[in-house]
């Protein structure tokens, strides 16, 4: 049976996923199982099989808990990839989850319940080791002038692998020869940090 602190934890991820169906409007491939673990290299794993591990010392902190609780709960809202799909695109995979991360927690923190100012996070976001991944991003997002939202919701239910065709397409509709010349550079950037998922 698990120890206090792991149904806990359960609950909360319980509550997490639930809230996060209804804003993203799908379900999770999450299978029901969570683990905390005392990894000293990661704060939490979500495993394609539909397992999370989260690391019990970042659980025991609120400023990292419920980023990573989100974080790793959001991977599991992509349509599943493989190992190798995922370390030819990891910044389409880890951009794209950790900036929803940042969009959907207050959204998530409001409905659990749990008052947790920005501030709190400000200063984990600063030094994130993803940060990159969404300034490239965003170097794409902005000039297709879409919505937070709507372009980090969209590649999230986007297969991996489909991730760049579906931004480089968009970009072939924007009005301008010139818009979408200038589009086409800066993808080329941003696949440099991104990865080729194909
Ligand atoms: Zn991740």
């Amino acid at each position: 049976m698990a120890d206090l602190e792991t149904q806990e934890a359960l609950e909360t991820l319980t509550q997490v996923v639930g809230i996060l169906s209804e804003l993203i409007d799908r379900s999770s491939r999450w299978g029901g199982a969570l683990e905390l673990t005392e990894s000293l290299f990661t704060s939490g794993v979500a495993h394609m099989d539909g397992r999370i591990e989260i690391t019990r010392a970042v659980w025991r902190q609120p400023q990292y808990r419920w980023r990573t609780v989100i974080h790793e709960a959001l991977h599991l809202y992509s349509p599943p990839y493989t190992s190798h799909e995922y370390a030819a695109a990891h910044g389409w995979e880890e951009g794209v989850v950790e900036q929803m991360q940042r969009l959907l927690r207050q959204d998530v923190l409001r409905e659990i319940g749990v008052t947790m100012a920005e501030d709190a996070f400000a200063e984990r976001d600063a030094a994130h080791e993803y940060n990159h991944y969404i300034r490239a991003l965003e170097s794409l997002r902005q000039p297709l002038k879409m919505s937070s939202l709507d372009f980090f919701g969209r590649l999230l239910a986007t297969p991996l692998p489909n991730r760049l065709i579906t931004v480089r397409d968009a970009g072939d509709l924007l009005p301008e020869q010139e818009e979408r010349a200038a589009f086409r550079r800066l993808l080329l950037l941003a696949r440099g940090k991104l990865g080729r998922p194909n």
